[in-house]
This record gives C-alpha cells, structure tokens and sequence, in this order.
C-alpha cells in the first residue's frame, strides 16, 4: 500500500457507508497523481462522460486542479480502499471550485464503478460540504446529467434542500450547505443503520478464527479458543497458531488464509508486534471483524500509539471494523459465543454490557453471576481505537433481545455524539453508567469564577442529565440498579412502602430513602384496617410497617397485597432479618407467592439481611421480586429508577429557534477581536456588543474618559450611581475598582477619581437577588453553561450547576428551579420570588451564544440582579481565544 494511506493526515475522515463498509476520505496530494489517473481511467467510458460533462482524456492536467486542496477556493476529498494485491485503489472522488469572490461553489464527484450504491458519494458530499461551510462557502451548485440516476439520488439522499433547474439535458442543483435539522436528522439515521450493519459480525458471526490459539494450556489465546468451544458456539471456530496444531481436539491453521471457509470474525491474541501482519492476513481474507485482545498499543506511549493509528489504518484500508485493542474480547451468551479469556461463561439474559476496562469488567461479571444476572452481549472495548460505547449503543438501540445497557467508561472519545446517540437510546432502554476517572474541565488555572466552579466531575454530570444516563456511583450500585431495572417495572413515582420485621431496619430504610430522594408516605386508611387484622395489636401500621420480630411466613404473605395495591404507594421494599420464630427461607417463599399473586405494576424489592445471604427463591430466574443486600441499597437502586420513569415522563422540550439573536453581529465582534489578538479579555464595550446581539439584558451604561463625562454620563443615567473601573477582565472590587450606591455627582467625581479612567458609569439597580451564570469551555466536552448564587455569594456558597451548551427549554428550567440558586431565585427567607422565567430565557440565549461561538473561553456574568419583574446583567467578563482544532478521525 502506498505509505500516504497508512498515516492519517491531519485533515483525514473516516466514513462508515451503508453496508456497514467503512472507508478513510483524505485531501489529495501530488503522491496521489498516479492514482487518481488511474482512478479517471479506470471509470467506464459512461461513468467518466457523466463526470465531465463530455469526453476528457484522462491525464495530469485533468487530476492536478485535484490536489492540495487549499479549501477557500480548491476542496478534494479522496477515498480508497486496498485492493487485492493490497495496493492502494482510489474508489472515490469529490472536489469543488469556488466562484471568485462568492459564496458559492461547483463541486462534482465519481465513484468507482464497482464500488457504485454503498453510499459513497454521500458521504464524500457531507464531509465536502462540512469542510466548505469552514472555509465560508454557503452553497453548492452541481450540474448532473439527467440521465444519472444514481448521482441524483445521491443529492435528494444527502438531505439538502435542493432547488433544481433543468436546461436540456442537465439538471442543475443548488443548495444551501448550513445543516438544518432535516439534513442532521437523516445523517444520524444513516449512522444508524451503518453502524448496525458493521458490528453485525462481531455479534452474529457465522465463522471465528482465534490467531495465537496455542494448545498450551493457560495461554490467552489457547483459553480463548476453549471458551469458544465450551460455550457452544453455533458457528464454526478455527485455531490459528505457527505450526497449524490442533487445539482441543479442533484442527488448527498456520494462517488465516489457509481456513477453507470464509471467516468473518477475527480474534488476534498475539504479541504487539506480530499484530498487524496477522490482521492483514485476515483482512485481506475477507474478515470483516477484527478483535485485537493483545496490549503494546497506545496504552504504552508514542511506539504504541503509532501501531495503534497503524493497525487502524489497515483496517480502514479493508472497510473492516475493530474491537480494541488491549482487551478482553467479546461475548455474546444468547448466540454461544464467548470470545473472551473470562474464566467463566457469562449466563444469557437481556444486559448489554460495555466496559472500558478488562479486568473491571471480568470483576463486574463475577458480581453479576453471583446475582443471577443474564447478558445478551459483553463487549470489552479496550483502546477504543475504533469500535466505541457510542457503536454499541447504536446496536443495542435496535437489538431485541436486549433491554437494558450498561457502561464502564474511563473517557469519553466523542462526548458530543454520545450525548446524541444516548439521549436517543435511553428513550427506549435504560442506560445505566459507571464513570471512573476524572475530566479536565477546570483543570487549569481558571480566572472566572464559572471556571473556577467547574469541577472535574461538572461536565460529566451535565453529559448524563442531558441524555438521560443513569449514573451509578459505585460499582455495587450499578449491579443493583441493574438487577432492579431488569427484572422490575419502572416506579411510577417516588412514594416507597416498606416493610420490616426489625424497628431499626425500618428507620434505617426510610433514612436511605430520603437521602435518595424517595418519600415514605402514609398508607390509606382501609390499607391500615386491612393490616390491623394480620398484624399483632403492638406492631406499627405507618410507613415502616413494622410487623416486629414474631412475624411469620403467614404474616408476611398476608400484608404484602395490601401494602402493594395501596395508592398511595410507588414501590415496595420488603425487610426481613431471621429471627428465632421464622425461617428465611419459608419467609422468602411466602413473599415471592405473594407478589406472584398480586402481579403488581410497580416495582418489589426484598432485602433478606441474613447470613446465609439471599434465599433461593429470591435469587432464582424468574423470580417477581429482586433481592438486594440492603436497606441502602434498595433506596439507591430505587432512586435511579424513578429518575429513569421521571426523565421518560419529560415532555419533549420544543426548540423553536429563540427570538431576536443577531449571531452576524456577535460573529463579527469575536472575528475582529480575534484578528487583534488570540486570547484576550474583551473591552466592556465588545463584550456589551456580543451579549446585546444574543439578546442578554444589561444594564444601560456609558463609558467615560474623564470626570466630567463620567458626571454627565451619571446625571443622565441617573442617581444613584455605580462607577467602576473599564479594565477588561479583571476583578474590579478586588482591586477597590467598584464604586456602588453615588448619591451625587460629588460622589461620582471623587469615585471615579480614585478609581482612575476610563471607568464605566451604570445606574445603581437597588433590589434583586445576585445570581451568576457563565460559559466554560471543556477541551473534552465543549461548552458548558453555569448556573448559581452570585456576587458574594459565588464565593461564598461555591457551587454551580452545569449544563452542556446549548440547553433546551427544559434544562434551562431545570437550572433557574433546581439547587441553592434555585432557591434564591424562588424567594429565600421572604424575599420576593424572582422572575423565573427571564433568568431561564438568559440562559436558554447564553447556551445559544456558547453552542454558536467556541470561540468564548471563560464567560462570566455575575451578578444577574434579578427581581420580580425581570433580571439585569450588571457585569460581564468575556474571554476569547482561537479554539484548537478538534481533530476527530471518526466521522460518525
Ligand atoms: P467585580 O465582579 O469585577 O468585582 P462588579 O461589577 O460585579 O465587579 O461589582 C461588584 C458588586 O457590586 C456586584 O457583585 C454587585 O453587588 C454590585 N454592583 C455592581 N454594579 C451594580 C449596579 N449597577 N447596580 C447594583 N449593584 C451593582
Ligand atoms: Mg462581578
């Protein structure tokens, strides 16, 4: 293969097509000559015709306007693929041209013949365009021929929104190149279906080849492949090793290409070095699946990382996909594939599980067995240098025979696309995470107060709220939420019934419950006469119940139906610790016949404390109620499900685009301050400029350069006054720059004196709350927005709640009702309530300026002074600074 596809350049992309294919698309360079001659000459004579409008011979001249694209007035996109004798084959061809001094450009493109109907040219279009609109290209025009179906097709697919004119035998197409919703949309549905079709080997594979399968015993390969063969894989397996030797009675292969049957998934468990020659062989064998369990990769530095971007490029080179590398391997219980060295096989069920780490998610496994819980698939995704939590969402969204996901992540690749792919996931099957490992936002020395809030942690939280993620905190919790949401019905409200035979059991539960949100309500009057009759006269009949230590079975049987059709109750916890006068087990029987028999809709959790662990009943398949170790436990667990039932309940927030944003405005204030310098605080007047375009409220002001403006400028915005300094970005009061409460002009010229010019002169707003809201960028997860208490009481309560920018309606509410802000905002210790709303409207416009402008480092607005009848900003600080390119090979 020629060396240029072997390294990604720096402005490569790799697409995933239709057929599940994936193929690298680069600019073209001069290396790229011979190819791309061989690319025109290659087309049939019609598809060439098509192309030129006419008959070209195909030669240097016709290929040169191609390379080194310097994407103002030039863009090239080029793809290829390894051929059969592993050189390098140019399949596909886009390229643009733009009109001097315009907005518009012409762009053409050619696929291969034989590479025609994957969807190619589509996704050649979308990236072409995505680098156009960059470089400020508004439009595309393209002339196709009428007759060519094909490329016409690929313009109405695309999802632009095409204006076509016809001359003669041409049709000519415009369109705008700005995503809209339509055109996001229909991306993400061909995402979709092309993720799915790529990953369909590695869960449905019908042949697996194991490379270092050695018949030494305790080898990682050598117990991989006995795995395979112990979990009764439905396919067939072959062992690959040196010298062909048979594995477990299983005849064995020297290489991959000497298996006589098409093999789809390859599993290499060889040492670093020799990977990427066994991968060719297997790639160029026709696997479309590779899973690459050995480590020595980018886990290791610089020579890693290098094989790594190697190994990848290979794989791209076939249009394969690749798990790991450095992991565990992949298992897919319900199809008797279990590709992994676990020492023991995973039981089948409806849990898709993911897990950044190897050894975490073995650990995972082993809880989960102990708990009787079953998976469709575990996939251990290691380096993630392709395959990612993201791809396996998109799987498991359509997969039926999975109902629930679980995640171990250390990082987030794509936080963006998560976001995307797990809100949409999460609609319809619970996510349920673990996130070890912290974030970098926050991790510099931040000079606004927004980034200074911004814990590690902030942007991680913000991630999960906005998609609807469970986030589990320990690992203990994630197994139990799991066994909750996969054997349970979801809460339908946050009121929890619990019963116990233990006083103490009781109040601890009803303390978890309450720390985690729930509420223990009071039982119906006919429910407590229903319970008087079983119970003893001195048990409790409030929530607790406490049935006391001489309950049986009998009685356990009997007030469970009560307790559980009561309506005043959500969900059900069930407390038993053996005493002397009744059996565990007897008793777990009697409460597993009783749910059986009430067939309830809302969720039962019995907690059996005793030492003999949880009785058989509880714990086997099938059973109607989950067992967890604990009184906390349950609360947690529960607690996680009913943000789940609560998230599902959320009306779809409505986007209509916000009204009165002047992003032009806003867009030439960052450019011409960002051609001064590239990272500075913006002067007050600029950062006014930006804030006003996006619709913010500030309050009036004027700048002055001496006392007598400062005066004038006082006497018309009237008294009393606040002078303060006009040094940009520093924090004013600190350095004695703020002035408040000037009743005269006396007072404004002596405060205005001390302070030194120029100073800024605001009417002094009397009465409101203080609140801060702010913009901080994340390197990882792009913008966030802040919201909490302000002027002091920013230091002083030293919170804020964070979002992912740009906010929907719904979170911005979220924001301004929820926390200690929202409890300002709400009207604390008798103060008025302040309007809500507006403070929800700025930060519904702030989110809209953050998600428009990367360009805005640190935003702080503090305070907002907001009162009954509307909120003002009195005081902002803007950093720009030239955002570093976000290089993501991934396109998808
Ligand atoms: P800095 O945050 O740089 O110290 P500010 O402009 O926020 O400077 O002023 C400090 C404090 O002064 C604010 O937190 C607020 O309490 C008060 N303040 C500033 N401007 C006004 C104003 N126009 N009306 C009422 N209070 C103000
Ligand atoms: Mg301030």
């Amino acid at each position: 293969m020629a060396s240029s596809s072997t390294q990604p350049a720096a402005e490569a992309v790799d697409v995933i097509l239709r057929d599940g294919g994936t193929l690298r698309l680069r600019p073209p360079d001069s290396d790229d000559t011979p190819g791309l001659i061989a690319f025109f000459g290659g087309l049939t004579e019609q598809s060439l015709f098509r192309r030129f409008h006419g008959f070209r011979h195909v030669d240097r001249g016709l290929v040169e306007p191609l390379l080194d694209p310097d994407w103002s007035g030039r863009g090239a996109l080029l793809g290829s693929l390894a051929d059969s004798r592993n050189e390098e084959r140019i399949v596909a061809v886009a390229s643009y041209t733009r009109s001097s001094d315009t907005e518009i450009a012409e762009m053409a493109f050619a696929v291969a013949d034989d590479e025609q109907g994957r969807g190619i040219g589509t996704r050649l279009l979308e990236q072409l365009a995505a680098r156009a609109s960059r470089a400020g290209i508004r439009r595309f025009v393209a002339e196709v021929m009428a007759s060519n179906a094909a490329a016409l097709s690929v313009f109405s697919n695309a999802g632009f929104e095409l204006v076509r004119e016809r001359e003669s035998g041409e049709i000519e197409l415009r369109f705008p190149l700005a995503p809209t919703r339509a055109f996001n949309a229909r991306v993400e549905e061909r995402d979709h279906t092309a993720v799915v079709a790529s990953l369909r080997p590695f869960f449905e594979p019908s042949a697996v080849a194991v490379i270092g399968a050695s018949r030494r015993r305790g080898s990682i390969g050598g117990e991989l492949f006995r795995n395979i063969l112990q979990a009764d894989f439905a396919g067939a397996a072959y062992p690959v090793n040196r010298n062909g030797d048979s594995v477990a009675g299983v005849r064995g292969y020297r290489a991959l290409d000497e298996i006589p049957d098409a093999v789809d998934l390859a599993v290499i468990c060889l040492p670093a070095e020799q990977v990427i020659e066994a991968a060719h062989v297997a790639l160029r064998h026709g696997a479309r699946a590779l899973c690459v369990i050995s480590a020595g990769f980018a886990e290791t530095g610089a020579e890693g990382r290098a094989r790594e971007e190697r190994l990848l490029a290979l794989v791209r080179a076939h249009g394969a996909r690749l798990v790991g590398p450095n992991c565990l391997g992949i298992a897919v219980p319900t199809r008797g594939l279990n590709a992994t060295f676990a020492p023991r096989a995973l039981p089948p069920g409806r849990i898709g599980f993911s897990s950044q780490s190897g050894a975490l998610g073995l650990a995972l496994l082993e809880k989960a067995a102990e708990r009787n819980l079953g998976f469709s698939a575990f996939v251990s995704i290691g380096n993630k240098a392709d395959v990612s939590s993201n791809d396996l969402l998109e799987w498991w969204e359509e997969d039926d025979g999975t109902d629930l996901v679980l995640l171990y992540l250390e990082s987030f690749g794509n936080p963006r696309a998560f976001s995307r792919i797990a809100r949409r996931v999460a609609r319809r099957k619970p996510i349920l995470a673990r996130k070890a490992g912290s974030t970098s936002a926050g991790s510099r020395a931040a000079s606004s107060h927004t980034a200074a809030l911004a814990s590690s942690e902030a942007a991680v939280d913000a991630l999960f709220r906005h998609t609807g993620v469970l986030r589990a905190r320990t690992l203990e919790e994630l197994i139990d939420a799991a066994a909750l949401l996969s054997s349970q019905p979801l809460p339908q409200g946050r009121r929890v019934g619990v019963i116990t035979n233990a006083g103490g059991l009781g109040i601890l539960c009803a303390d978890a419950c309450e720390s985690a949100g729930l509420s223990l309500p009071e039982l119906r009057e006919e429910t407590r006469s229903l319970l008087a009759g079983l119970v003893p006269v001195e048990a409790s009949l409030v929530n607790p119940v406490d049935l006391l230590g001489s309950a049986t079975a009998a009685t356990y049987e009997g007030v469970i139906a009560p307790v559980l059709t009561d309506a005043n109750v959500d969900a059900l916890i069930v407390i038993f610790v053996p005493p002397v006068v009744a059996d565990a087990d007897e008793v777990a029987a009697a409460i597993r016949r009783a749910v059986e028999q009430a067939k309830p809709t809302k969720p039962v959790i019995a907690v059996v404390v005793s030492a003999e662990g949880t009785p058989a009943a509880l714990r086997e398949h099938g059973s109607p109620v989950v067992a967890l170790p604990y009184p906390e436990s349950a609360a947690r667990a529960l607690s996680l499900a009913v943000a789940h039932s609560e998230w599902l309940a959320r009306p779809t927030p409505n986007d209509f685009p916000i009204a009165g944003i002047d992003a032009a405005t806003a867009r030439n204030v960052v450019d011409s301050a960002l051609a001064q310098a590239t990272d500075m605080w913006l002067p007050p007047s600029e950062a006014r400029a930006l804030l006003q375009a996006y619709g913010i409220p500030l309050v009036a002001e004027s700048e002055a350069a001496d006392s007598e403006q400062a005066v004038s400028a006082a006497s018309e915005l009237g008294f009393p006054a606040v002078v303060k300094t006009a040094a940009p970005g520093v924090h004013k009061s600190e350095l004695g720059g703020v002035a408040v409460d000037l009743r005269d002009e006396k007072e404004v010229r002596v405060a205005a004196e001390r302070i030194g010019f120029p100073v800024i002169v605001q009417p002094f707003l009397e009465s409101g709350i203080e609140l801060l809201a702010g913009i901080v960028q994340d390197p990882v997860f792009g913008p966030l927005v802040a919201f909490g208490a302000g002027g002091a009481l920013a230091e002083l309560i030293g919170e804020a709640s964070f979002r992912l920018a740009p906010l929907d309606a719904l979170e911005a509410d979220e924001l301004v009702t929820g926390g200690k802000a929202g409890r300002l905002v709400a009207g604390f210790r008798g103060a008025p309530a302040a309007d809500a709303k507006s403070v929800a409207d700025l930060l519904l416009r702030l989110g809209r300026l953050a998600a428009d402008m990367p360009e805005i480092n640190e935003l702080d607005l503090n305070p907002i002074l907001a009162g009954p009848s509307g909120c003002t900003v009195v005081d902002a600080r803007v950093r720009l600074s030239t955002p570093a390119p976000r290089r993501q090979l991934k396109g998808w």
